[in-house]
């Protein structure tokens, strides 16, 4: 297995990145070999990428796939297939996350700050240990605050000779422009339905019929069908979201409605809290060289690391609560998407088919302007979240624009 059989219905960008891989593979080569006279420019190698695609696409896994081709030392990788076998030992610890010059962040916070940025940029000027690539994959690069973004602008401007910057973000607008006009974009799109459930199937052991399920109600977006199809609470949260347009037309129901999507949001944030938290925490502690015991008392001087933490933990939690309720408004569009289109007659398959009744009943007694309001009700509801209103107020709001329709 190759590690392109990662990029789902992304033959495009797999052919560039491959393309790309067994060039930057000559050039390791001839310099190897010949010192000094080999040339990246020109060639389909650069040192700056940014990973661009809706979410689900599969940035971040396109990236890691991208990352291992580079560090593939299979003796057959000059031959027609190219690097990126998948088994070797470059491509191996690369994608489970243990080759010593790939270093992948991904983040649980809103944002990344300066000095994180500045740790990166330290790491990325050394010298591949392994002879090859230093690859640091930067999965949210659309979170880069402006300062952390120019410290990283400057990097990217004058990289060492062996150093690949791997950005992933939404949109090519959701990074800097300074930065963008510097990485090659590789633009992934929104897999077909059909192409994410046979990797479901032939990847994850699904069975059949579940990886459509999952692959149809999550319209192409690997990760959550991937959690859909494996996660009974995930189907669960899926199926009290989708009950709520036959609950809007009562004022009291449709503010119950809201308080339970909140409360489902904040016991996902407390879920990963409980997980993560405590053994942070204790981690912290025993660092900072506390005797064992949740009571015992902290060395003197070590406050400001357990504020920082405790921040950084608040913060995250915030951001589990956000997701969770993105998810949530993401399900309401795409029912409502299908009640558009029956409405217009359409015959395409449905997103949420096992709520055709429910989708029948809307369409019936509503017309396609309303349907299109209350899309842009829910639409309206992440923006005010984007602008941090109260949740429970933004969804609120939600729950009665839709009940007016
Ligand atoms: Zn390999």
């Amino acid at each position: 297995m190759a590690v392109w059989d990662d990029l789902v219905g992304q033959e495009r960008a797999a052919a560039q990145l491959g393309a790309a891989a067994a060039d930057a593979d000559a050039f390791v080569t001839a310099e190897s070999t010949r010192a000094g006279s080999a040339e990246l420019s020109g060639s389909s190698m650069t040192h700056a990428w940014l990973f661009t695609g809706p979410p689900g696409s599969g940035g971040p896994s396109a990236a890691r796939a991208f990352a291992a081709a580079l560090q593939c030392v299979s003796p057959d990788r000059a031959l027609r297939s190219g690097p990126g076998c998948g088994f070797c030992d470059g491509c191996h610890t690369t994608l489970v996350g243990t080759h010593a010059d790939v270093e992948i962040v991904r983040t649980d916070l809103l944002s990344i700050g300066v000095k994180e940025t500045r740790d990166l940029v330290r790491r990325a000027q050394m010298s591949p240990a392994g002879g090859r690539w230093q690859v640091i994959v930067l999965e949210d690069a659309d979170r880069l605050t402006e300062g952390a973004g120019n410290v990283l602008l400057k990097a990217i401007e004058e990289p060492a000779p062996r150093t690949v910057w791997l950005l992933c973000a939404p949109s090519t607008e959701d990074v800097l422009p300074t930065i963008r006009s510097r990485c090659r974009n590789l633009a992934l799109r929104t897999p077909p339905v059909e192409a994410v459930a046979a990797s479901l199937v032939r990847r994850d052991g699904i069975e059949e019929g579940m990886a459509s399920y999952a692959a149809r109600a999550t319209q192409g977006h690997i990760e959550r069908a991937r959690r859909l199809a494996t996660d009974e609470r995930a189907r669960a949260r899926r199926a009290a979201v989708l009950k709520l347009p036959d609950r809007v037309g009562d004022v009291g129901q449709a503010l119950k409605a809201a308080q339970e999507l909140i409360d489902a949001a904040g016991a996902d944030a407390k879920e990963v809290a409980e997980e993560l938290d405590a053994s942070e925490t204790e981690a912290l502690r025993a660092a900072l060289g506390a005797a064992e015991g949740k009571g015992s008392r902290m060395p003197r001087g070590t406050a400001g690391a357990m504020k920082e933490l405790q921040d950084r933990q608040k913060r995250r939690a915030t951001r589990t609560q956000r997701d969770s309720l993105d998810l949530a408004l993401t399900d309401l569009t795409s029912f409502y998407r299908d009640v558009l289109a029956r409405q217009l007659g359409s015959d395409v398959a449905l997103a949420n088919d096992e709520v055709r009744d429910v989708v029948e009943r809307v369409a019936g007694s509503s017309r396609p302007e309303q349907t299109l309001r209350r899309i842009e009700a829910v639409l309206g509801c992440r923006d005010m979240l984007d602008r941090n209103v109260a949740p429970l107020l933004a969804v609120e709001s939600m729950a009665m624009a839709l009940r007016a329709g």
